[in-house]
């Protein structure tokens, strides 16, 4: 029993950790589903992103932090733009990636190599960097040669650079990530007080 309430505390705190940092309105969900309709990586997912917001909603936020639905998602933010009643579910997937990470819930860790790497280019360079990304993650993940053929069509079509965009914004980009990084920790060090 005492277990079960501790359980149930940890998942009270988490679901107000995430309204607090994400902002997302979760209980306007009506579950009708066309965010899940439209997931381009649904039928890999082992709970669909509506009931992911189902989750949130019930407050079992604990459950959704442990799926791998919010590491298969691509970000590609399709559900968020076909929600009939404007949730931002993909920036849900993202705040709750975010705790599930500082949790140390990382059950898809190559796709967590992947992000981490996209981050760090996308700091770099402002853009992607293609060739980095891939040469990033199969060093990274120890798959050194995977998907390499599907790029080599796209060189020979100078669809891909070798070599990175220079940006001449370095330090807007610098700057837009460092305000990023503000709010967020400002979002949670306001959960914390607010305890
Ligand atoms: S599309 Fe919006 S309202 Fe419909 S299930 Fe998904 S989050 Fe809920
Ligand atoms: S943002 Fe994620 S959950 Fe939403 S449609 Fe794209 S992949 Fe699916």
């Amino acid at each position: 029993m005492e277990e079960f309430s501790q359980s149930q505390a940890k998942s009270k705190n988490a679901a107000e950790e995430l309204q607090k940092r994400s902002h997302v309105e979760a209980a306007k969900c009506y579950q009708c589903g066309k965010c899940s309709g439209g997931c381009p990586v649904a039928d890999y997912m082992d709970i669909m992103p509506r009931q992911v917001m189902r989750l949130v909603q019930l407050g079992l936020v604990e459950e959704a932090l442990k799926s791998k639905a919010i590491w298969l998602c691509a970000g590609c933010s399709t559900c968020s733009v076909r929600c009939p009643k404007g949730v931002d579910i993909a920036h849900e997937m993202e705040t709750l990636r975010i705790m599930a990470k500082e949790r140390g819930y990382i059950p898809e860790k190559d796709i967590d190599k992947f992000h981490n790497i996209y981050i760090g280019l996308m700091k770099g360079f402002g853009r992607m960097y293609e060739p980095g990304l891939i040469v990033g993650r199969n060093v990274t993940t120890g798959h050194l040669l995977k998907d390499f053929s599907y790029g080599i069509p796209y060189l020979v079509k100078r669809k891909l650079n070798l070599l990175p965009y220079r940006p001449k914004q370095k330090d807007d980009i610098k700057r837009i990530f460092e305000t990023a990084e503000q709010l967020m920790q400002q979002d949670l060090a306001e959960f914390r007080e607010g305890r």
